[in-house]
């Protein structure tokens, strides 16, 4: 995936790009971060998500959609309790299964080895 990954110095404004640990500009140690890109779905082709989380005095993860050009069309920052909640909200769905008589026999199967009350011999 290509990605243009530039942003801003907080102390000068400059454009730094993301590997950069100092501003190439002022010297300023930039804010550490971590960022991962996650590929749209085919209906928003050509977009990509950011998601940076910022580990620093003012903790927080910030949402980004770019488009082809690299540019950031619109972001949006939360907190790390909204971003905690957002977590839990993105986990996949458990299927509702009913369960079957292969299941329960599979759990009175572990139960009973996990008890030990059967002998094992090793020999
Ligand atoms: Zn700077």
């Amino acid at each position: 995936m290509q990605t243009q990954c530039v942003d801003a110095c907080a102390q000068c404004g400059g454009e730094v790009e993301e590997r950069f640990r100092f501003c190439p500009w002022c010297a300023a140690p930039l804010r550490r971060k971590y960022v991962e890109f996650f590929r749209a779905h085919p209906r928003d082709t050509g977009k990509v998500l950011r998601v940076s989380r910022y580990v620093n005095e003012d903790p927080q993860v910030r949402f980004s959609v770019w488009d082809e050009s690299g540019r950031a069309e619109t972001a949006i920052s939360v907190d790390e309790l909204e971003a905690a909640r957002l977590a839990h909200f993105l986990r996949p769905p458990r299927p509702a299964r009913r369960r079957t008589l292969l299941d329960y026999a599979a759990e009175l199967s572990a139960r009973r080895s996990s008890t030990g009350s059967r002998k094992t011999t090793s020999s």
